[in-house]
């Protein structure tokens, strides 16, 4: 941390996206401890590897030193990165891959530029952590849950999306992503948009559990496949209804998937 004009500025954080410009230079979307979502331009980045190391690799969680941007430019500009913990050990097995990569892309497309959330980045990190011994859809709940919580976009689940009853929440149920999740057997009939599905008790059970799991804890969840299945689909439609988008690394992991059961 240090003084606004004309100095470096060091924080830690992951790289989000890295794009090649020119002979060697690359442009690293960050996201940083200090200032949030940040794009800097890391000159001679592929020419000389002495600088950066493997700080800039995928899933690396690293110190960085910025430099003062100049006038008029978005860009910052990334002096130095120094790896501290590097989780690229995940992109060995290529659903923990998407998994890992999930979390980046949702923390990349769901904060707002320039506005430090270090809860964020504390999250993204203990995602990767918990997801070292493998896969765990729990975890993921988990991390989606407490980081739209975090961002103000937080699920509903114990209390009604449409009349903030807790009453009726498991007869009759739905789970409505425009309106914010849970919506009451009272006020389901109101609920009529394309991405609105059934919320049975033991799935919204499963997931007001996840909510308040440690990502370190949650792996050990137990769960039903059905009902995990379910939640899955209700989480992803919730997180795509907030981005507006298509995830790749949701279309990944389903090609991983599909490329495991064929024989
Ligand atoms: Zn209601």
């Amino acid at each position: 941390m240090s003084g606004l004009h004309g100095s470096a500025h060091t924080t830690d954080g992951v790289i989000l996206r890295a794009t090649p410009v020119g002979e060697s230079d690359l442009v690293v979307a960050l996201f940083t401890r200090e200032l949030g979502r940040v794009s800097a331009i890391a000159r001679g980045a592929r020419s000389s590897r002495r600088r950066f190391g493997g700080a800039l690799g995928v899933l690396v969680h690293s110190e960085l030193a910025l430099g003062r941007r100049a006038r008029g430019s978005e860009l910052w500009s990334l002096e130095r990165a120094t790896a501290i913990a590097d989780h690229a050990a995940l992109g060995n097995d290529p659903v923990l891959l998407g998994h890992a990569s999930y979390g980046l892309e949702l923390v990349r497309e769901l904060t707002p530029a320039e506005a430090p959330e270090p809860g964020a980045l504390e999250l993204l990190l203990g995602l990767w952590r918990a997801l070292a011994p493998g896969p765990s859809p729990s975890v993921l709940r988990a991390f989606e849950l407490a980081l739209c919580e975090l961002l103000g976009h937080g699920v509903a689940l114990d209390r009604c999306a449409g009349c903030g009853g807790d009453e009726a929440l498991d007869a009759g149920a739905v789970f409505d992503p425009a309106r914010g999740g849970a919506v009451c057997g009272g006020c389901a009939p109101t609920s009529r948009g394309a991405g609105v599905r059934p919320l049975p008790a033991t799935v919204r059970a499963y997931l007001c559990a996840a909510a308040a799991a440690p990502l370190a804890d949650a792996a050990a969840l137990v769960v039903a496949d059905d009902d995990r299945a379910a939640a899955r689909d209700l989480m992803l439609g919730f997180v795509g209804h907030l981005v507006g988008k298509p995830l790749r690394s949701v279309a990944f992991v389903a090609q991983v998937h599909a490329g495991l059961r064929s024989p």
